[in-house]
């Protein structure tokens, strides 16, 4: 890889409307994402219904299609590419891949969040088998799901287990505290399925991998019980990929250095509304692109 005047890392909706709209600008930016597909955590929504402009809700994969059609309409393509830092150099940036790097002048870091996990033992053990973070990842391992554990109680937890239910599953949804965050029409959609059972107060204490899947301990009203079930499925919070990926002691310092742009969830930390990380990113390529070419006349 060479020099770039923009490079974008993360092909989410954030990443794809900065890229659209610096082509638009006039800047072609390499589009650098991990699973080189567009989409991003939206992906694994079971119906988008509240971005402005859709003619009826979309699943996640349908809006990530409609994403990457967006991108091809304006001739970016996704470079599969795992970024694993992005560091400071005379000119700008350097943005490190797996033994390659780019030179840059502006970066844009679209890289959304990371889960935060559900620190029980051996987590790290079970991952990918049969322990998930994202719905997409467990139907791709298993396709047809008969019995699943989600744990979580905000609209994360609720959007999946919709989507479980909707391949299959029964569901049973612990919820650590008396009450549920999600609210609304994804509240009472879950509350009304015959196949999703929300249980307060419900703690996982361990999660072991059987014979047929695993065997979840949990604690709930004083009494200790063992779950089984083909899987289980976390969403107890994501945080930030930005400090992951800024090689700073004090990441927030260098985004205060020209050129480097944070968009999207992985800025926003928390608010996780496709909208947002659209606006944000439109916002952001106007000024790199600004930025951009500010300095290429000069
Ligand atoms: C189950 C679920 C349902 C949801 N439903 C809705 C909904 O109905 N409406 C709504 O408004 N919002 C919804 N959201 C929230 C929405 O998905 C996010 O707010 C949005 O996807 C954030 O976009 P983003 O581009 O900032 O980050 P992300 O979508 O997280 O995209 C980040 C991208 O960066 C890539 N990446 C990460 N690290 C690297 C790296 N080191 N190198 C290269 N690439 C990297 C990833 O592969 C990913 O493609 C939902 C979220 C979930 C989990």
């Amino acid at each position: 890889m060479g020099e770039e005047q923009i490079v974008i890392v993360g092909a989410g909706p954030a990443g794809c409307s900065a890229a659209v709209q610096c082509a638009r600008l006039g800047v072609r930016p390499l589009l650098l994402d991990s699973s080189g597909k567009a989409g991003g955590l939206v992906a694994n929504a079971f119906l988008v219904e509240n971005y402005p402009g859709l003619e009826k809700p979309l699943t996640g994969e349908v809006f990530a299609g409609r994403l990457a059609e967006h991108l091809a309409r304006f001739d970016v393509t996704i470079t599969a590419q795992t970024v694993s830092r992005v560091e400071p150099d005379s000119h700008g940036w350097i943005v490190r891949t797996d033994g390659q790097h780019v030179r840059a002048r502006c970066v844009i870091l679209a890289t959304g969040t990371v889960p935060r996990p559900l620190s029980i033992p051996k987590e790290r053990d079970l991952v990918s088998t049969v322990l998930f973070y994202e719905v997409r990842d467990l139907l791709a391992k298993i396709p047809s799901p008969k019995k699943i554990i989600v744990v979580g109680g905000g609209e994360a937890s609720f959007d999946y287990s919709l989507s479980l239910a909707n391949a299959g599953a029964s569901i049973s949804l612990l919820v650590r505290s008396d009450r549920v965050r999600a609210r609304g029409r994804l509240g009472e959609m879950v509350m009304n399925h015959p196949e999703i059972s929300v249980e307060l107060n419900t703690r996982l204490v361990t999660l072991k991998k059987t014979d047929g899947g695993v065997a979840a301990t949990v604690i709930s009203a004083n009494c200790e019980s063992h779950r089984p079930a083909d899987a289980l499925l976390a969403a107890v919070g994501r945080k930030s990929t930005a400090p992951l990926i800024i090689s700073s002691p004090d990441p927030s310092s260098l985004t205060h250095a020209p050129g480097l742009f944070i968009c999207g969830d992985a800025r926003s930390d928390g608010l996780g509304q496709v909208g947002i990380a659209v606006g944000d990113g439109l916002a952001t390529a106007a000024m790199a692109v600004k930025l951009a070419i500010r300095e290429k006349v000069n």
